[in-house]
């Protein structure tokens, strides 16, 4: 991976500076090198993910493979997903095979891997890769400094004519400039990784249970992951969380047989994790009059993030990432465009999510369940 230095006290000018470099930022400045843009992509790379698994439906290869150029081969680090099995709407366990799916592989991903391996894509493409932090950013004239400071502790800034925030949920520069969050729901993962791989034969599963709903995926290293979604409300005083995510966890019917985690004297870490559907809603007024700002957009999880169930949120970023830069390429009014189609997504995926919520009816009259089909 070519990385940039950032130097001391120094402004270094880009015509468009990505901060971020998740998958979603990563697909954005990777575009944006292609077409010929001088691009700075910024990441902290402080590994966001405490969980190290996510998996990619069947029809992700060509896409991410073309924004990106060949992340997803069977030579590692990724495992291919042959299938996922629910227990959801009924008591039974389905099993969804992805032998018959005309689309291109599935796959279990090493998630660290893949966003190391994404920004290296995006820097042999062409992008400057800058490791470092974006503290805070000022528009001047036509144009953005954004202040970034090293793990070194070095302090540069960066300048240039379009923003774009891809630092995920938290979408940092954009609330730092008044924009803030439309949330849908309060779904928080609690999440345990294990280096038992648990049942081999189980892949991603997932089992709906009166207060929520599990998941379970092998990780591509041996071990899996398991978590247990619930409303933040409903989850105990952080005392509790082990208590109530074990007893929660016993009482599954078919997780528990699929993962092998240590007695309940031993420890096991539970860590809890933001999962809700949330959408960035910008201050439009600051981007007219007198203060009127120069151009910037959001794109993958600073846009909008979703609930984790339909597992889209990476084929999303990636995508909405390629997209946003071409919008970027082809002048304002494209990037009027894209807005548009973004809020599209969005009501796609709700909708496609409120379907999936709509398909349990086992318990109407449970908190969780009942807060869902209101939204429905
Ligand atoms: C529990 C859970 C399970 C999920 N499972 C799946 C799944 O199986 N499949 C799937 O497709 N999706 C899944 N998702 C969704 C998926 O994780 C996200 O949609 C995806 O990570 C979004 O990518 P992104 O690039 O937008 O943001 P992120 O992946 O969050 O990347 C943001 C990047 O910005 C950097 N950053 C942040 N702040 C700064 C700053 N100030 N300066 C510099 N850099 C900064 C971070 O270091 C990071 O690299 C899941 C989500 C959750 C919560």
């Amino acid at each position: 991976m070519v990385q940039r230095i950032l130097e001391d006290g120094k402004l270094t000018e880009f015509d468009v500076v990505v901060v971020g470099g998740g998958p979603a930022g990563s697909a954005c400045a990777a575009e944006l090198a292609r077409g010929g843009c001088v691009t700075a992509l910024v990441d902290a790379d402080s590994s966001p993910h405490g969980w190290a698994g996510e998996s990619l439906p069947p029809g992700s290869t060509s896409l991410v493979n073309s924004v990106l150029g060949p992340l997803l081969t069977k030579e590692g680090p990724h495992t291919v997903a042959h299938g996922t099995g629910a227990s959801w709407g009924s008591d039974e366990f389905v099993i969804t095979d992805f032998i018959m799916n005309p689309l291109d592989d599935a796959w279990i991903l090493d998630r660290v891997a893949f966003d190391a391996d994404a920004r290296s894509a995006a820097s042999h493409g062409g992008a400057h890769l800058f490791v470092a932090r974006a503290q805070s950013h000022v528009a001047q004239g036509d144009r953005w400094h954004v202040t970034c400071r090293s793990p070194n502790g070095t302090r540069g800034q960066l300048s240039a004519r379009i923003l774009v925030d891809s630092t995920g949920r938290q979408s940092f520069m954009a609330a730092r400039m008044g924009a803030r969050r439309r949330k849908f729901d309060r779904l928080m993962a609690m999440i345990a990784v294990s280096d038992r791989p648990g049942d081999s034969r189980a892949g991603t599963s997932i089992e709906s249970c009166r207060s929520g709903w599990w998941y379970t995926t092998p990780l591509p290293s041996g071990g899996r992951v398991t978590a247990f979604l619930t409303d933040a409300d409903l989850i105990p005083d952080h005392r509790e969380r082990r208590e109530f995510w074990r007893n929660s966890y016993e009482a599954t019917t078919y997780i528990r047989n699929f993962v092998s985690l240590p007695d309940r004297s031993e420890s096991l870490e539970i860590h809890t994790y933001r999962a809700d559907t949330s959408v960035l809603v910008a201050d439009e007024n600051r981007n007219q009059g007198p203060t009127r700002l120069p151009p910037w957009l959001a794109v993958g999880d600073a846009a909008a993030s979703w609930d984790p169930l339909s597992s889209q949120g990476l084929m999303t970023g990636i995508l909405m990432g390629a997209k946003g830069a071409r919008a970027i390429l082809d002048g304002p009014s494209a990037v009027v465009r894209w807005r548009e189609d973004v809020a599209l997504l969005v009501e796609e995926h709700q909708a496609l999510q409120n379907h999936y919520y709509s398909t349990e009816d086992r318990w109407p009259n449970e908190e969780f369940w009942r807060r869902r089909r209101q939204i429905v």
